[in-house]
């Protein structure tokens, strides 16, 4: 077999893009849920937080410039439709935040 070798170089790609990559940052990760299925997980930088959103763990408002996290079913290609916003300390906590509460 011939072997490849990358000599010189006139030909550089100057840095494709990966795709799945491009729109998400490295603040996207998957992580599994209380009820078991994998969630998409991305953080929110407090800069970033202009709205009020109602957090699913505590049941309790997340002011405007509070850094959280924004999850939704990464098994589902239109999950993201479905996202909640978290505090970061109560999805890290999710186990014990009751998962029987209905999302609403
Ligand atoms: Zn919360």
């Amino acid at each position: 077999m011939a072997r490849r070798r990358r000599a010189g170089g006139t030909r550089r790609g100057g840095g494709q893009p990966t795709p799945g990559q491009v729109r998400f940052p490295s603040s996207r990760r998957v992580e599994p849920g209380a009820d078991g299925h994998d969630y998409e997980v991305r953080s929110v930088a407090a800069a970033r937080a202009v709205k009020v959103y109602r957090c699913p763990g505590c049941d309790h408002e997340i002011r405007p410039a509070t850094a959280h996290v924004v999850v939704w079913p990464a098994t589902d290609a239109a999950g993201v439709e479905d996202r909640r916003h978290w505090h970061t300390s109560c999805w890290a906590n999710r186990a014990t935040r009751g998962p029987t509460r209905k999302w609403s």
